[in-house]
C-alpha cells in the first residue's frame, strides 16, 4: 500500500512555485508514469513530480527534503534495476524537460534532462552532426551520459562524457551550480561517470561532430554453429580496425522483426553489427573480409542514414518486457572467452534474450584515465548479457541462464561498466570505479551530498 503525500500540509513551498504536474496514487495517469522501461520493476511512489524546468527541480528537491521520503530521479527511465522509481517515495521526473538547442556553427548542443537519444539524434542530424550516444533511441540522455556513455561513435570520438562541455546541476541543497573544466571542476570530473550521486543535472552541453548523411552500418548474421570460427576470425580482423569502425557481436535467437525474413525467426544466430563512421567506400574496403567470412545468413550492413541505424534496435528492446542483466569487461577475446560464448550462446531459450559484446578501444582509450570518473577506458570488450522474457513467465530461467554465462566468464572479468549493473552491492560499484576513483568520488559525495539524499542510484555513500 502506498500512502498519499499530504501535499497541503508539507508542500506549501512547492505548491506555490511548481509549474509541472503532480501525480499521486489514484490519478488516471499514475500507472503510466510510475512504470519504467524494465517491466520486471513494479514500484508505487507516493508522488511523481513531473518538472517543467530548473525552478521545478529546485522546488521538488526542497519539498522532498521536508518530507524525508526517499527520492528517485528519472531521466529516460531505462535504469536496468529501476533506480528511477521507488516505493512510497518521491519521483522527480524530468520527462517534460525535452528542449534541445543545436548551435550548428559552434557544433554544440544544449540538451535538457528529459531528452531521449532518438530525439537528440534527430535534432543534431538535421545539421549533419551527432555526438556519441546510446544504440537504442528510447534510452535517456541523462542517465546514459552520467555513467559514461558508449555507442556507435565511441571509438571514433570517445565516450559521451568525452563530448560533455558543461552541465547545470541542482544540488541536494536545492542550489543551481554549473560544472565544467573551469567551474566546479571536481564536480565535473565526478559527473563524468559517477552517475546521479551528486545532484540533478538539468541541462547538458555537448560537443558535436560531423557525421555524413549515410553511414555503412547494420548487422551481418551467421548461424550460431559458425560462432567458434567466426569469433576467432573476428578478433584478428578487428585488431587492425580503424577507429571509424565500431562493432557489437550479438548472440540471440533471430527476432521476429520486419527486417528479418520469417524463415530466420527463432534460429540461434551470431551477428556482428557494424557502424563505419567514415566514407562509405573506405568502410566497404574495411568490411569486405568480414562480409566474405563463412556463410552469412543475411547481410544488412549497407549505406543508410545514421538516424535509421540509431533506431534499428528500438523494437528489440521494447518497454515493459522483463529484463535481467549481468555485465563485465574483459581484456581480450581469448579462446577460453570464445568457448564460454559458444557454450552459453547455444543455450539461449527466450526469443528476446540477447548478449552484446561491445568493442572498446579507439578514442576511448586515448583519453587520460584520470580525466574522468569513468574507469573502463582500457577494457578490450564490454559484455552485456541479458536474460529477458516478454512476461514474468519464464523469467527466472532466463535470469539463471544469464548468471551462469557471467559466472563462466568470471576468470576473465576485469572491471564493469557502471551503467550495465543491476543492484549488485557496494563491492561491485567499487569494482566499477577501482579503489582510487571510488575514494575520490566518496570525497566528492561528502562535499555535495553529505546526507546521501541522492541514494537511489549506483550509490557511493559519503561515509
Ligand atoms: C534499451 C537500452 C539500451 C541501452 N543502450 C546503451 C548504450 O548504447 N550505451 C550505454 O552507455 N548505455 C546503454 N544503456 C544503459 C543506460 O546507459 C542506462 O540504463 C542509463 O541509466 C539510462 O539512462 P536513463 O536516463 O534512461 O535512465 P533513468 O532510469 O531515468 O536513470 C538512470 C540513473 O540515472 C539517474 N539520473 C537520471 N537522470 C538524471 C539527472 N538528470 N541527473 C542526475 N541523475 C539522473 C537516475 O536517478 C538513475 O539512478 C542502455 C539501456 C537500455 C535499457
Amino acid at each position: 500500500m502506498t500512502a498519499a503525500v499530504d501535499t497541503k500540509a508539507t508542500g506549501d513551498e512547492l505548491l506555490g512555485s511548481f509549474a509541472g504536474e503532480f501525480i499521486q496514487p489514484g490519478d488516471v495517469t499514475y500507472d503510466e508514469h510510475r512504470r519504467v522501461w524494465n517491466g520486471a520493476i513494479d514500484r508505487s511512489p507516493a508522488l511523481i513530480a513531473r518538472c517543467r524546468g530548473v525552478a521545478d527541480v529546485i522546488a521538488a528537491i526542497r519539498f522532498a527534503r521536508c518530507t524525508a521520503l526517499p527520492v528517485a530521479v528519472r531521466g529516460g527511465g531505462h535504469s536496468y534495476p529501476g533506480h528511477s522509481v521507488c516505493d512510497a517515495g518521491i519521483v522527480i521526473d524530468l520527462g517534460l524537460m525535452t528542449g534541445v538547442r543545436v548551435d550548428p556553427q559552434g557544433r554544440t548542443a544544449r540538451v535538457q534532462a528529459g531528452v531521449l537519444w532518438g530525439e537528440l539524434d534527430r535534432a543534431t542530424q538535421a545539421f549533419g552532426l551527432a555526438t556519441t550516444g546510446g544504440f537504442v533511441g528510447h534510452t535517456g540522455v541523462a542517465g546514459l551520459t552520467l555513467g559514461g556513455g558508449i555507442g556507435w561513435l565511441h571509438r571514433k570520438h570517445g565516450l559521451t562524457i568525452d563530448q560533455l562541455l558543461s552541465a547545470d546541476v541542482v544540488t541536494a541543497e536545492g542550489e543551481l551550480v554549473k560544472a565544467s573544466e573551469t567551474e566546479n571542476p571536481e564536480l565535473f570530473w565526478g559527473l563524468r561517470g559517477g552517475g546521479g550521486n551528486f545532484g540533478i543535472v538539468t541541462e547538458f552541453e555537448f560537443r558535436l561532430h560531423p557525421i555524413r548523411p549515410a553511414v555503412l552500418a547494420g548487422p551481418i548474421y551467421w548461424p550460431m554453429a559458425e560462432a567458434p570460427a567466426l569469433l576467432r576470425f573476428y578478433r584478428e580482423w578487428i585488431a587492425e580496425a580503424p577507429d571509424e569502425l565500431m562493432t557489437i557481436v550479438m548472440q540471440r535467437r533471430a527476432p521476429a522483426v520486419d527486417f528479418l525474413p520469417a524463415e530466420l525467426h527463432g534460429q540461434l544466430i551470431v551477428a556482428v553489427t557494424c557502424c563505419y563512421a567514415g566514407a562509405i567506400e573506405d568502410g566497404e574496403e574495411v568490411l569486405r573480409p568480414l562480409k566474405r567470412f563463412g556463410s552469412p545468413l543475411l547481410d544488412l550492413c549497407r549505406p543508410k542514414p545514421y538516424v535509421d541505424h540509431q533506431s534499428m534496435f528500438d523494437a528489440a528492446y521494447a518497454h515493459g518486457w522483463h529484463y535481467y542483466f549481468r555485465a563485465c569487461d574483459v581484456a581480450q577475446l581469448t579462446d577460453n572467452v570464445i568457448d564460454v560464448m559458444v557454450e552459453h550462446g547455444n543455450r539461449i531459450v527466450s526469443p528476446v534474450t540477447t548478449v552484446g559484446l561491445w568493442q572498446m578501444g579507439g578514442a576511448v582509450a586515448r583519453v587520460d584515465d584520470s580525466a574522468t570518473a569513468f574507469n573502463g577506458r582500457h577494457a578490450g570488450f564490454t559484455f552485456n548479457i541479458n536474460g529477458n522474457s516478454k512476461t514474468a513467465e519464464g523469467f527466472e530461467a532466463e535470469r539463471q541462464w544469464a548468471r551462469a554465462y557471467w559466472y563462466a566468464l568470471a576468470p576473465h572479468h576485469t572491471s564493469v561498466y557502471v551503467n550495465f549493473l543491476m543492484d549488485e552491492g557496494e563491492q561491485r560499484i567499487r569494482q566499477a570505479y577501482g579503489y582510487a576513483k571510488y575514494e575520490r568520488l566518496k570525497a566528492l559525495k561528502r562535499a555535495y551530498d553529505p546526507t546521501n539524499f541522492f541514494r537511489l542510484n549506483q550509490n557511493i555513500p559519503p561515509d
